[in-house]
């Protein structure tokens, strides 16, 4: 099948390359639609996402990449947008006006720490780690409760199409080194999400980027929080959150099987109007 992937970074947030570059390997690697999702600028300085001039050129470019290769492939322009509670928020006004193509809404921060330095979640460990001691005394169960509250209130006020990475808060939790997701209190949590979603109506990604920068062994969301989600009926879409043209389609034959041995007979895709259904072949 034609691959798809709604989920891309290049050079002007924190990706390695031109937005072109990424477009041309997705032509050869058989993607018929591609979508760019960088971070959207935040209130407060970030190296990793766009700032407000890049932004406009970042739009300008996308918009000229759209027409220069569109016999050979579509392209989308999105966002990734950051939900930080009173902070920013994909529901916000702004973002409607830039009338993107699609958006993207995602969790990468706890609360601030005694310094108000915001605790990143998929940052350096050594940060994760000094803010969990510091704001929630080492507590890990808080800590986690606290990025699902934020994931939840994020879903319930909307504004975006696709949950980005549900479960990113696993990012170092390799071999259950802080928590196990087979405990009650973290299942109980994600079956309160997955209704939530439900309720909402927003499209789940199956992202494979922390497969291809080597923080985990499979996607986000795990697979049994998938069955979770085609139990509920819950529409996904297939993203490799590539920050590197060589990893637009990262692990996703692999995945493609994972989901349709869960039963996923498609995938959702952007086209000019709106979001279809595409066959998992
Ligand atoms: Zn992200
Ligand atoms: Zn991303």
């Amino acid at each position: 099948m034609a691959w798809t992937n709604f989920h891309n970074h290049c050079y002007y947030d924190d990706g390695k390359c031109s937005p072109k570059e990424h477009i041309e390997q997705a032509i050869r690697q058989n993607v018929d639609v591609l979508g760019f999702s960088c971070h959207a600028p935040l209130p407060f300085e970030a190296s990793w996402t766009l700032t407000n001039e890049g932004l406009i050129q970042y739009f300008a470019d996308i918009e000229k990449l759209k027409d220069e290769f569109k016999d050979k492939i579509k392209v989308f322009l999105g966002l990734e947008i950051d939900y930080i509670p009173g902070i920013n928020s994909p529901n916000m006004e702004k973002y409607k006006q830039m009338n993107l193509d699609y958006s993207i809404g995602s969790i990468h921060h706890l609360e601030q720490d005694d310094k108000g330095v915001y605790i990143p979640v998929d940052g350096p460990e050594e940060m994760f780690v000094a803010g969990l001691k510091s704001v929630y005394k080492g507590n890990i169960k808080r800590a986690v409760e606290t990025y699902y509250n934020f994931i939840e209130d994020m879903i319930n006020l909307g504004g975006f199409d696709i949950l980005g990475h549900l479960d990113l808060i696993k990012i170092r939790n390799n071999n259950n080194k802080y928590f196990s997701e087979d405990e009650k209190w973290y299942r109980d949590i994600i079956s309160k999400i997955i209704g939530a979603i439900r309720r909402s109506g927003c499209i789940v990604e199956v992202n494979t980027g922390g497969m291809a920068r080597k923080y985990t062994d499979d996607t986000y969301p795990s697979l049994w929080i998938l069955e979770e989600c085609f139990k509920k009926g819950i529409p996904i879409t297939l993203n490799s959150d590539s920050h590197s043209p060589e990893n637009i389609i990262f692990g996703f034959e692999k995945v493609a099987k994972d989901l349709i041995s869960i039963g996923y007979k498609e995938i959702f895709v952007l086209d000019e109007n709106g979001w279809k259904p595409r066959a998992l072949a």
